[in-house]
């Protein structure tokens, strides 16, 4: 018997996964090329080369003991010394190694953190619509998720009124996700600013710590103008830690590889990194896949095709506004915001696979009224789906 638990997180959670494998048996049923999949952000654009030339030129010319042993916990020193300078070379930072703690992806870089800060009853805030995970991964350590809706203006910027309302003594974490997922929104200067704002005042007013976690897999993939980098939220936030992925910006989500930051400024930072490391062991992760880091610490000035994400984006807002259809325009990650005509995501959801279409319903990431459409597939699918949009937009006119 499986627990009690689990049961319950079966069906929120694994709506992303349902609609993938939907999609898996409406290709067989009506052959690929009939199937309009926008339903997991699973990259398609190829690993960069220096990725596929690290991997054969490590594999020949490095000892396989070093290649695939363990390692210390938080991974090999000299990939977290690449990865604290290449933070340093871009913002400016004075990390060192053992600010960087090398994991599993984001996901695990999540867990390791929540796992390190939570006891049973703890609240961690999350700005809805978000990432359907953050839920599963804070209920996994029996904290509890306290959701706080956008600004009502359409920008789908958190609503920092409402962030301020939502804090509590209970408090630990706020989940920021910047650029974000499922909505395409990137979070200017000024939004940042007002969170850490926020933050400050509450843990000045509580007398507790409040971390906010910047979990950044979509750091690269940014079609706004922009002048230089993106904020770099430590800046603003002394208590911030950041999870990195690199999923999304090399291409590379089946490799599992990713890292933590936690900044000397961030309140016991020294503790924390012990207890991350340690987290790593007891979730049997152990470390990160020693290969990978051996890659990644090759590859950090890659990047995946940020272009050719943009021209999808550019498309496919064509063509949903073309059909009929009020959308955010993507300004970063690779997701379309869309809204449900009649307010009712799950039956649209219905509709457009009736169409052939598949979306997740905003619903999934507490975001109601919306769906979210993932462009991180061929253009010239998107370009096949035109006349689907067409009908299903038909079908609210
Ligand atoms: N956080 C967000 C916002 C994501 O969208 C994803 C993956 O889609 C993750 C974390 C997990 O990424 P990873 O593959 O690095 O575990």
């Amino acid at each position: 018997m499986i627990s009690e638990k689990i049961k319950s997180q079966i069906g929120g959670e694994m709506v992303i996964r349902a609609m993938f494998e939907k999609g898996i048996k409406m290709k067989q049923e009506f052959g690929a090329d009939n199937v309009f999949d926008f339903s997991l952000g699973n990259p398609n654009v190829p690993a960069p080369d220096a990725v596929r030339d690290s991997i054969v030129d490590i594999i020949t010319n490095t000892a396989p003991q070093k290649v695939h042993s363990y390692m210390p916990n938080a991974g090999f020193p000299e990939v977290r010394k690449a990865v604290a300078d290449h933070l340093n070379s871009r913002y400016g930072t004075g990390y060192t190694p053992d600010n960087i703690i090398m994991t599993a992806g984001a996901g695990s870089a999540i867990n390791l953190v929540l796992k390190s800060i939570l006891d049973a009853g703890d609240e961690v805030i999350c700005l809805a619509p978000y990432f359907a995970e953050y839920k599963g991964y804070i209920q996994n350590y029996y904290a509890d998720v306290v959701e706080v809706g956008p600004m009502d203006d359409g920008s789908f910027y958190p609503d920092c009124e409402k962030l301020a309302a939502a804090i509590t003594p209970k408090t630990k974490a706020v989940m920021v996700d910047t650029p974000n997922n499922p909505t395409g929104v990137v979070y200017p200067e000024p939004v940042i600013k007002e969170i850490a704002a926020v933050l400050k005042a509450k843990e000045q007013e509580f007398g507790t710590v409040i971390y906010l976690i910047s979990d950044e897999p979509y750091r690269e993939i940014v079609y706004i103008e922009h002048e230089g980098e993106l904020p770099w939220l430590p800046d603003y936030y002394d208590d911030t830690v950041v999870t990195y992925s690199y999923s999304k910006a090399l291409s590379l989500p089946g490799e599992r590889i990713g890292e933590v930051i936690v900044p000397d400024a961030a309140d016991g930072s020294k503790e924390l990194i012990g207890a991350i490391t340690t987290c790593n062991l007891l979730t049997g992760t152990v470390n990160a896949p020693s290969l990978m880091q051996l890659v990644l610490a090759r590859c950090l000035d890659e990047k995946a095709d940020v272009g050719f994400y943009r021209k999808n984006a550019e498309l496919l807002y064509e063509i949903v506004t073309e059909a009929g259809f009020e959308a955010l325009k993507p300004q970063g990650a690779f997701y379309l915001w869309m809204k449900a005509p009649d307010g009712d995501d799950n039956a649209f959801t219905d509709m457009a696979a009736k169409h052939k279409i598949l979306v997740v319903p905003g619903s999934a990431f507490a975001g109601p009224g919306y769906v979210r459409l993932s462009f991180c597939v061929a253009h010239d699918m998107i370009e096949r789906s035109r006349q689907a949009f067409m009908d299903l937009g038909a079908e609210y006119k």
